[in-house]
């Protein structure tokens, strides 16, 4: 049977989708390449390895392809986000979620097998202005 969640990058983004999986009782492996963030980390997650995801060697041997679920959030580098996307397609991930930092890049994750792209700044702005107008009807 397969494991469920796999997060690479321990960033603003990657340790909230972390903390919350874990706050909700769920298994999770976490990589990253700076050992700050794993030892942040550590006591939290159910095993975590200060890795380069963008290693094919080394995801093969963490065994990334027995987890259903692995969320790429790589924010800056978008190189290692596009490469560590396409090894874990290759590999037959079922499910890819990717954080992209803009449409181009988004563009590239969705063709090379990612399942859903993030955007979680503009997705934020969006939904604050949602909640913003909605309120501003309700008041008048
Ligand atoms: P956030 O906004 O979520 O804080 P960010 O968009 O600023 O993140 P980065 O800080 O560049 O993105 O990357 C997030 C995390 O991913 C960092 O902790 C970084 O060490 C890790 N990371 C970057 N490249 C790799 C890689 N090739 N392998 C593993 N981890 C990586």
């Amino acid at each position: 049977m397969r494991r469920p969640f796999v997060v690479i990058g321990l960033g603003r983004f990657g340790g909230s989708v972390t903390q919350e999986l874990i706050r909700q009782g769920a298994e999770v492996l976490a990589i990253d390449r700076d050992d700050a963030k794993i030892e942040a980390f550590r006591e939290h997650v159910t095993s975590s390895v200060v890795a380069d995801a963008t290693d094919e060697k080394v995801l093969k041997e963490l065994g990334v392809h027995e987890y259903t679920h692995v969320i790429v959030a790589i924010g800056n580098d978008i190189e290692a986000s596009i490469l560590t996307t396409l090894l874990l397609s290759e590999l037959g991930v079922p499910d890819i979620s990717v954080k992209a930092q803009n449409d181009y890049h988004a563009r590239v994750l969705t063709k090379i097998g990612a399942d859903r792209v993030l955007h979680p700044e503009r997705d934020m702005g969006t939904r604050l202005a949602h909640n913003l107008m909605s309120k501003n009807i309700i008041d008048y």
